[in-house]
């Protein structure tokens, strides 16, 4: 296939052989046997194919996220970004930025000369105010994408025996903690990984949250505490013994409820972390009493048995919701930035077109001002590889698999 319309853009031969290993094995010596033939290095097509201009490093990027995919939503994502959704986005504020320097640059070099506009310099501040507030747009996502990309942290929490463990083995549908009746038997964290109607989950199974003399379960509640709270969902759960003795009118706001509850094991959810409460062992409760609290009580409230299975269903379907909050549609919207590469190159970006800002309001010094404008174009290069380090390629393409 002669380039430029292929992969690499290169000229191209491929080979479609059987897959027997030993008319591949053949097949290699024949060709090891050509001179100045060697193996792809990792992921050596793709990235000739962004040395050449083909794709921009977030295509790239998004090549190596389809192939990692473990969940349907992981792969809509990565294969939106391989498809050239953050390109465009990217490309788009980066033509406006040059223009706006262009611009700039005219006005340093001809403002003596009458044929230029009058108003230039206020039409550059208003185009560059408006990358501003796309790029604000851009990072106030509440990491929806990363947190696809890398798997939503949600932990259970709550005195010793209301059933952590066995939830944990009941969604994810395999014995991955061990559960016994007696207090203090899930000393660390346990985590199980899995998909969660299409999205990824890391959900971590923690030590029974109580004051304890033994040094091991106490190291164990204070990791407890630790996952809690750098975790993106906080997962309560409460027995339904315990559940009785909670008075009916702290229940009218589940939210601050379950905060406080929260609060007084030591866990401070932060602003943007969620959290939800379970009541376990609902088939401990005589059958009306359970039919009372779902009808009275707020619908953020589940009751299931990990037993009976009761309610399980519901579980799921309100933990499903809010992972699916956490991360957002892949398929709705903008393309969402998916690595904290982009995020850091992008504040860094409106930071200078901040500074550009000021810099022409109080000095009006067009050329520090222009060299702002300047910055924040390298700093989007980074993203898109207009400007790259080959270190950052290297620790980019490493993860590919050889043959891509
Ligand atoms: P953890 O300490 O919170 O992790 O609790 P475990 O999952 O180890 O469970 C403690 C005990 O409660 C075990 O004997 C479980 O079999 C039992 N258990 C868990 N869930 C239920 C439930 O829904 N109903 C009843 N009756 N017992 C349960
Ligand atoms: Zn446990």
């Amino acid at each position: 296939m002669p380039g430029p319309h292929t992969f690499t853009g290169e000229d191209l031969a491929e080979l479609h052989i059987h897959g027997g290993q030993a008319v591949i094995n053949a097949v290699l010596y024949a060709i090891g046997r050509v001179p100045k033939t060697r193996l792809a290095e990792p992921g050596e097509f793709t990235r000739r194919s962004f040395l050449n201009g083909k794709i921009d490093l977030t295509e790239a990027e998004g090549i190596a996220d389809v192939i990692h995919a473990e969940t349907e939503a992981q792969r809509r994502q990565a294969f939106r970004q391989m498809d050239g959704d953050l390109r465009r986005k990217f490309s788009d504020f980066r033509e406006r930025l040059m223009t706006a320097r262009a611009h700039l640059e005219a006005f340093i070099d001809f403002s003596e000369e009458e044929h230029l506009e009058p108003d230039i310099l206020n039409k550059v501040k208003r185009a560059v105010k408006s990358v501003q507030v796309d790029l604000k747009e851009c990072l106030t996502d509440n990491r929806r994408g990363e947190r696809l990309r890398n798997g939503v942290h949600v932990t259970i929490v709550g005195e010793p025996n209301v059933g952590k463990s066995s939830l944990l083995n009941a969604i994810c549908q395999k014995p991955t903690a061990i559960v016994s009746p007696i207090a203090g038997t899930t000393r660390d964290v346990v985590e199980s990984a899995f998909d969660l109607g299409g999205y990824p989950v890391l959900l971590s199974d923690t030590a029974g949250l109580r004051e304890t003399e033994d040094v091991i379960e106490s190291e164990g509640v204070r990791r407890a505490v630790s996952r809690a709270v750098s975790s993106d969902l906080i997962v309560l759960v409460l027995d339904a013994d315990q559940f009785t003795h909670v008075a009916p009118s702290s229940l009218d706001n589940p939210d601050s409820f379950i905060r406080s509850r929260l609060a007084s094991f030591g866990i401070q959810p932060v602003e943007n972390q969620r959290v939800t409460l379970l009541v376990n062992k609902i088939d401990l409760v005589p059958d009306e009493v359970a039919q009372q609290w779902r009808t009275s009580l707020p619908k953020e409230f589940i009751f299931l048995s990990c037993t009976t299975n009761t309610g399980m269903r519901e579980c799921i379907g309100k933990l499903t919701g809010m992972v699916e909050e956490l991360c957002g549609n892949p398929l709705v919207g903008e393309a969402s930035l998916t690595q904290h590469r982009h995020r850091s190159n992008l504040e860094a970006c409106a930071e200078r077109l901040g500074r550009f800002q000021e810099l022409l309001d109080s000095a009006e010094d067009v050329t520090l001002a222009t060299h702002e404008i300047q910055q924040a174009l390298r700093f989007l290069g980074k993203v898109t590889g207009h400007v790259y380090v080959e270190e950052v390629l290297d620790v980019i393409f490493r993860d590919f698999c050889i043959g891509k």
